[in-house]
């Protein structure tokens, strides 16, 4: 079985040109090129693979809501593949689970406040209904791990 500390100096190794460092959450920092783990979280190798990927990746930015979910795809399509590597296997469960939670964030903000009809995001934090022509703001991200794809572009 897989743990971060089992997992840091292999990662650490193999992609040297991504840093590693204890912080409150599991995160990547696009601006810093860091990939952020708790150190007390040893079980939570999934998570360090998950924010490493997004590294591998480059994943910067994103403009509209529903990109952040291809990004969170595409970064757990590449845990998966960094896990086989290692010989383990990420949970099809957990990957869903987790993209179930971007999918009700981006349900609860597209849908109009005023008639529940879907809007279409016009701007970054705007969205709009083309039902009853309702505008409407929407706070930056959930969470700080959503947060985090943010702040580089403000
Ligand atoms: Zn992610
Ligand atoms: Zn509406």
């Amino acid at each position: 079985m897989l743990s971060i500390h089992s997992l840091l100096p292999l990662l650490k190794q193999a992609y040297p040109q991504l840093s590693f460092r204890p912080g409150t959450d599991f995160s990547w920092s696009p601006s810093e090129q860091v990939v952020y783990f708790e150190p007390h979280a040893d079980d939570q190798w999934v998570m360090l693979l998950h924010e490493t990927a997004h590294g591998l990746l480059r994943h910067t930015d994103y403009t509209k809501d529903v990109e952040l979910l291809k990004l969170e795809r595409q970064a757990w399509d590449r845990a998966q593949e960094l896990a086989r590597g290692y010989h383990e296997m990420i949970q099809e469960e957990v990957i869903e689970a987790n993209l179930d939670s971007y999918r009700d964030w981006l349900h609860s903000r597209s849908t109009c406040p005023a008639c529940r009809a879907t809007g279409v995001q016009v701007k970054r934090r705007t969205y709009s209904c083309l039902a009853c022509r309702h505008h409407w703001l929407v706070n930056e991200a959930r969470t700080c791990a959503l947060r985090r794809y943010v702040v580089t572009s403000i």
